[in-house]
């Protein structure tokens, strides 16, 4: 087999077993790999009703056909489980050298099931020499059929509340190999915060959705991996001809807004175009804009650009704190930059940079972070006392804690109430164990680059930092984010996310909770970006511009972005297939306007690399096959018509400010293009999707598969 290794590596962390297990042709061609595949294996792994947080729910790493090949930007990997906060699909990217190491195990994917009774963490190496190959050594599994794979469970009690920076340097130093790749989880996901991120390679994040939290739900400190298999693709000169063309494309115009000031360039912009959200989407221009503009952050605060491995792009921004403050140092990108910036009121560069550090060393998603915290400050403003409303809420549960959550019955995220920080029934369950959490206060000595990673003391231990989250407050940013982290006081409560923090305080918060499905918004006002708004409302991940990217409509000059319209929902689902295809291959979402024809040339690659053909337009119906999917596994989730909508702030408050000061959304107007888009895509009017489309897709033998 070519591109592929036709099996996947199925890790029992309960039993401490593994085996291998064969993939046929028809799968990977079915779901091509990435995002695709990982939603094929989740649904087939992953129970249904399955607490996200409990052992059932299974960790999925998937490579893909690329990975392994020259072609540029394509070192990348998918990570799903159940979201902790959704319950439906979670699925995250990252990138980088753990792919080719993931690849290099032989194996199309890695499937992580059960939970380590200690907290463990798990080496993966590939070909060991011949001696060790299926042996049992000290706290060692075994090894699958073949060319091995050595499975070893460690002890990780001693990593315990490391930042992620610190366990992957910790991690590579007691195996003895600098090369060894290394996925692990902070403080945040040992402590289950919901939003949770898996670091690698110095940083990369694989942040939404809350892998994290289901790492550390699973006793699982960090997996490092060795691989050593190589990839074999069926024509390597066409392969080298076409890679090398579309390198000399990636440093061309196409690619030069990321090449220069990566997305950061989008802050002035999206300020411009009134589509900034600023102090949690109540306004959509930021008066500190030019202090953290793209290119104000590049010309004073930039060290560096890096680049993923196999990247001729390098979009990373490395930037540097200039103040008397600690030299910080840390990755921008506008996602981050919006979420720590204008939506906290924050327009010191500085504070940013430490905040945006601070989350990667806590191992958390920066979006869901700013945006809780957001939510917070907003409530702090408008009276809410955020501690009375936890200690009222912990002596007296309140049935419109679940009522608030729109939690329906079972399969919605380890059933109707989710308390605060998980513990009890329907919550983490019996995880992580009681002498993991011990261990928790552990950290280490020094967290380098100047981190804001600081032990905590007086008034923030208590919780009282509600009392000063306000808009604009950057020490507040910092407190909360390590209280977060920690779950400790107020940082308990934002630790669930936005959805359900809302729901635990009451008093209407939930108006100003900006989340879709129980996933944090991006930084993308919907209101003025009316194609966008529907991408984000019917996402199967909840909130997410990466699954849509539908704001490249609005953008453009084919639609008139301020309203909404019946021709929405064809071009909503034409964004989202294409996004299902790119993720699965997996190119880098910056790649894709290097791309001429980008089924023609995707489907050319996928035949050079695998020997199989493929015409653009099976390409475009795999990515129709596998929006599909995502879909079907939220249906058995307990996805309801309901679901699909936005927060109340953006369908009843009209914008405030900008170009499109006064223009609003109604419900009317969202349910008029949800309603296309369901059109597109032949489902029926209530969302379902009808057994002729399964059958149009292929996907009722895939069904019939897994009975
Ligand atoms: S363009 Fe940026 S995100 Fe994409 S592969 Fe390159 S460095 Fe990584």
């Amino acid at each position: 087999m070519y591109g592929y290794h036709g099996r996947i590596l199925i890790v029992d962390l309960t039993s401490q077993q593994a085996r291998y297990e064969p993939l046929g042709e028809d799968v990977l061609r079915a779901f091509i790999g990435g995002i695709g595949l990982g939603t094929y294996l989740l649904y087939r792994f992953c129970p249904p009703g399955a607490d996200p947080l409990g052992p059932e729910n299974p960790l999925i790493f998937v490579g893909s056909p690329l990975v392994g090949t020259r072609l540029t930007t394509s070192s990348k990997f998918a990570v799903l489980a159940k979201s902790p906060l959704t319950g439906f699909i979670g699925d995250s990217l990252s990138s980088s050298f753990m792919a080719t190491e993931l690849k290099g195990l032989g194996s199309d994917a890695v499937v992580l099931t059960g939970f380590c009774e200690t907290p463990t963490l798990l080496f993966l190496d590939s070909a060991p020499p011949p001696s060790l190959a299926g042996k049992r050594e000290e706290g060692v599994g075994l090894e699958g059929s073949g060319d091995a794979v050595n499975v070893r469970f460690l002890p990780a009690g001693h990593l315990l509340g490391l930042s992620t920076f610190d366990t992957e340097a910790r991690v590579k130093e007691e195996l003895g190999d600098r090369r060894i790749r290394v996925a692990c989880i902070g403080p945040a996901g040992e402590r289950l915060v919901r939003y949770a991120s898996i670091a690698n390679d110095g940083g990369r994040q694989a942040g939404r959705t809350g892998p994290g939290a289901v790492m550390g739900s699973k006793n699982l400190k960090a997996m490092a991996v060795r691989g050593r298999a190589q990839t074999t693709v069926h024509d390597p000169g066409r392969l080298d001809e076409i890679g090398d063309a579309l390198t000399k494309k990636s440093l061309g115009p196409a690619t030069e807004k990321y090449r220069v000031l990566g997305t950061m360039a989008n802050v002035a912009v999206f300020n411009r175009l009134g589509t900034l959200p600023t102090r949690n989407f109540q306004q959509t221009t930021f008066e500190g804009a030019e202090h953290v503009s793209g290119e104000v952050l590049f010309t004073e605060h930039r060290v560096k650009d890096a680049h993923c491995a196999n990247c001729t792009i390098g979009c990373e921004k490395i930037l540097i704190t200039k103040d008397a403050g600690p030299e910080t140092k840390g990755r921008m990108e506008y996602e981050t930059l919006f979420a720590l910036g204008p939506l906290l009121g924050i327009s010191d560069p500085n504070a940013i940079i430490r905040a945006a550090r601070l989350c990667d060393e806590l191992g958390m998603d920066t979006i869901s972070a700013g945006v809780t915290i957001a939510w917070a400050m907003e409530c702090a403003e408008r009276g809410i006392d955020l501690a009375q409303s936890i200690a009222e809420h912990s002596h007296s549960p309140s049935p419109s804690y679940a009522e608030g959550l729109g939690v329906r019955s079972a399969g919605r995220g380890g059933g109707a109430l989710p308390p605060p920080s998980g513990k009890g029934a329907g919550g983490r369950g019996q995880f992580p164990s009681p002498s993991y959490r011990e261990g928790l206060g552990v950290r280490s000595a020094g967290n380098g680059e100047g981190s804001s990673f600081l032990p905590l003391e007086g008034k923030q231990r208590e919780g009282e930092v509600g009392e000063v989250l306000h808009f604009g407050n950057t020490d507040a940013v910092l407190r909360a984010l390590n209280l977060i982290a920690r779950r400790e006081g107020v940082g308990d409560l934002l630790a669930e996310g936005t959805r359900r923090a809302s729901a635990i305080v009451g008093h209407g918060s939930h108006a100003w909770a900006m989340h879709v499905k129980g996933l944090e918004m991006p930084g993308y006002e919907p209101r003025s970006l009316k194609t966008m708004a529907l991408g984000l409302a019917v996402s199967t991940r909840g909130a997410c511009h990466n699954r849509s990217s539908a704001y490249e409509a609005d953008f453009s000059s084919r639609v008139d972005r301020l309203k909404a319209d019946e021709a929405r929902g064809a071009i909503a689902m034409q964004s989202e297939d294409f996004e299902s295809v790119l993720d699965s291959l997996i190119w880098c979402k910056f790649l894709r306007k290097a791309f001429d024809d980008f089924y023609a040339e995707s489907a050319e690659v996928y035949e050079r690399v695998t020997g199989w053909p493929i015409t653009p337009d099976e390409l475009r119906r795999a990515g129709e096959r596998i929006s599909t999917l995502k879909k079907l596994f939220n249906i058995r989730e307990g996805w309801a018509r309901a679901d699909d909508t936005l927060p109340p702030r953006a369908l009843q408050e009209k914008l405030s400010d900008g170009v499109a000061a006064g223009l609003g959304l109604t419900p009317e107007e969202l349910d008029l293009m949800i309603a296309s888009y369901y059109r597109a895509r032949g489902w029926a009017e209530d969302g379902t999707v009808p057994e002729a489309k399964l059958r149009e897709l292929g996907l009722v033998d895939v069904f019939a598969s897994f009975r």
